[in-house]
């Protein structure tokens, strides 16, 4: 049966393009009834903290990406951290030894470097000419007496092209010529290295297909050949296209934000963030491009992945997410909001929820992202506010005696709502004979301070007559 991973390194964030790559293995491995494993890339302990590796968990989870097989889960093919499996490294570097399929290598940077210039300088391709394949066991020890420290390479066989049916790139062969020689599997420090642990693991776990950034495709045919090496079953390889900006540069920070955690605090939808993913470098069949999480792992294809990169289109997204603020009942959302209003120096406890939610389905409409939504509902929650300068410029005597006038009517009605505001509204107009601009002008600018904004009919309705009294009495004043 069909098992896929996603194994992420702990760089302390979540870029977009890893999230894609989360996505479409949990979309295959759900499609098929397969099994998704989440597999930690740390072998580098000194770089990755703890804290990088729950940036993980948290995007996974946020997007409801919720793996079968792994950390905090288990599984038969445990441990899912590479920092726990030195041992089974160890075996199988030994293995390779035995086979006289890796040996020792003692040169120097600097010796490298020297290889690399002839090389360059006689018009090839850099590479490791195998200068260390052949040294005696007297050699070695030299070497290691002057205080070397070995690294282990690979044998590279010499003219075998590797080939492979790539589930989205279709067929690629690569030389084994091409691959800079010999490559190096344990570093000097006997860290092994990504090529090598990343065929052991997946050997091990059982991947039956390995879908991964096109980034790696000139590590599958060294990965190939381990796989060969060790007797190993080779699984199926998906390369997924790059994701491009608009400018069709390499998306990067350049273009907005690139981590999973800046889409969920400005206040994406995890529905909507997901959504929007599926479609970089995938599209439906039938053309829908709202669709659930269920809806997506039904039409999921590898097949129907594209082989040309895809472009990152913020517009999409935000249209996407408005698509999906839509889809919420008002309640779940005001729930959704809180966070951001706390966030944004709110004391939440000061406002009845179903009041808050009568705020939120006034001001809905123009959201694009959640964390606007403070900046919208200010005008209902803060009475004390400073007027705008145009709106302080638009005052005068005359205006303001339409704000006076108007509290006073409104300090007579026995209740404020959206009828009574308007008739009083109309009195003053008729009484003071002030019309238009002149008249709802003034008006806005006392409750709101601002020119322009919520309808006031709403507005006076959310806030109550003590609370426009409030804000008359404070612009009169
Ligand atoms: N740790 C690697 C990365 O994050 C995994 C690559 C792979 O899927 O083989 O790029």
């Amino acid at each position: 049966s069909v098992r896929v991973r996603f194994a992420p390194s702990p760089t302390g964030f979540m870029h977009v393009g890893n999230a894609r790559t989360a996505l479409f293995n949990y979309l295959f491995a759900k499609h098929n009834n397969g099994t998704f494993v989440l597999r930690i890339e740390d072998t580098d302990t000194e770089r990755h903290s703890e804290e990088a590796v729950k940036v993980i968990y948290k995007a996974l989870k946020w997007m409801r990406l919720d793996w079968d097989e792994g950390p905090e889960k288990g599984g038969e093919y445990g441990p899912y951290r590479q920092s726990e499996r030195k041992e089974i490294y160890e075996k199988y570097i030994n293995i390779l030894k035995e086979k006289g399929l890796v040996y020792e290598c003692f040169c120097t940077k600097e010796e490298l470097d020297a290889m690399r210039q002839e090389q360059l300088a006689k018009g090839l391709p850099p590479r490791y000419t195998g200068k260390c394949r052949h040294l005696t066991k007297e050699e070695k020890e030299k070497l290691r007496a002057e205080g070397r420290k070995p690294v282990l390479r690979f044998k590279v066989p010499t003219d075998r092209t590797v080939t492979w049916k790539d589930l989205v790139k279709g067929s690629i062969a690569i030389n084994s010529e091409q691959l800079g020689g010999d490559f190096v599997i344990v570093r000097s420090n006997g860290m092994p290295v990504y090529n090598f642990v990343v065929v052991i693991d997946d050997a091990l776990m059982k991947i039956t297909h390995v879908i991964r950034g096109e980034d790696h495709i000139s590590n599958t045919p060294k990965q190939i050949l381990l796989y060969e090496a060790l007797g190993f079953e080779i699984p199926k390889f998906a390369h997924l296209p790059m994701i491009l900006g608009e400018d069709r540069s390499k998306l990067s920070k350049r273009h907005g934000s690139t981590s999973v955690a800046e889409f969920k605090e400005k206040g994406y939808l995890p529905e909507a963030f997901t959504n929007f993913l599926a479609l970089l470098g995938w599209y439906p069949k039938d053309g829908k491009e709202i669709l659930s999480m269920n809806e997506l792992i039904e039409r999921f294809d590898i097949k129907d992945v594209n082989s040309s990169p895809a472009i990152f289109n913020f517009e999409k997204l935000n249209w996407m997410n408005k698509e999906y603020i839509k889809s919420y009942d008002s309640k779940e959302l005001t729930k959704l909001i809180i966070p951001y209003l706390e966030e944004a120096g709110y004391k939440i406890e000061k406002f009845n929820f179903n009041w808050l939610t009568k705020v939120v389905e006034a001001t809905r409409d123009y959201l694009t992202v959640l964390s606007e939504a403070p900046k919208y509902m200010e005008t209902f929650l803060k009475d004390e506010f400073e007027i705008e300068e145009g709106a302080l410029n638009f005052m005068n005597e005359e205006r303001l005696e339409v704000v006076k006038h108007f509290a006073e009517k409104v300090s007579q009605l026995e209740e404020l709502n959206a009828e009574t505001f308007k008739k009083a509204v109309k009195e003053t107009g008729k009484e003071l004979k002030a019309k238009g601009k002149n008249l709802f002008m003034p008006i806005r600018i006392a409750l709101t301070g601002k020119m322009k904004g919520v309808e006031l009919d709403i507005l006076v309705s959310l806030l109550g007559k003590k609370r426009v009294l409030k804000r008359l009495h404070h612009a009169i004043s």
